[in-house]
């Protein structure tokens, strides 16, 4: 596809990863697991990752809003919230990437101010040189440089989500 300057992740090292995570978490949790998937980025490896859990796994989603293009805004707010009362639930957050880490300080903040007992992240990628907040990331699938990546959920203005790899975006040109 145009303007995919490279495959960074091929499918099949990303699905070996996603199985890694689910044994983790499978084995870290007693009972059911609460996640909590972030929209829209997250769902495609939310989607693999619960199906190789062999527990229940409770889904709930919740979209906030801190892009535009590939720069962040920097401020978030809560654009669709999740269905269920949190006091005393065990949360993991599902995300596709931590960039600045604004968006899971706000959502970790959010979600203990109204009573969640623990609030743990899932994270498919992470981008450690462009943290501006500290976060506790708990299951990491991959660390990454900085480069604006898509496919696996991630999108560039909506668009690439649908790819099984993740691709590293080249903006110089605009189309797609
Ligand atoms: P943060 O608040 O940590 O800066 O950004 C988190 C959100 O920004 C992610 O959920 C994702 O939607 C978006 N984001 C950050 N880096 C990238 C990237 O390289 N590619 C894409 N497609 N989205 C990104």
């Amino acid at each position: 596809m145009g303007n995919i300057k490279e495959v960074l992740i091929s499918e099949d090292k990303i699905q070996n990863r996603i199985l890694e995570l689910a044994q983790a978490i499978e084995k870290d949790y007693d009972g059911e697991i609460l996640m909590i998937g972030i929209l829209k980025g997250s769902t495609i490896f939310m989607s693999d990752l619960v199906r190789k859990i062999n527990k229940n796994v409770y889904m709930e989603f919740i979209q906030v809003s801190s892009y535009e293009g590939t720069e962040s805004t920097g401020t978030v707010n809560i654009k669709k919230d999740v269905e269920i009362e949190l006091v005393g639930k065990d949360v993991l957050i599902v995300e596709d990437i931590i960039d600045t880490g604004n968006t899971m300080g706000y959502l970790i903040e959010n979600l203990k101010q109204r009573g969640a007992k623990s609030v743990e992240i899932v994270t498919l990628l992470s981008k450690p040189a462009r943290r501006l907040k500290e976060i506790e990331c708990k299951y990491i699938g991959f660390e990454i440089e900085d480069k604006f990546v898509v496919g696996f959920g991630m999108d560039y203005n909506q668009n690439y989500r649908n790819l099984p790899y993740i691709g590293i975006y080249d903006n110089s040109e605009e189309n797609i």
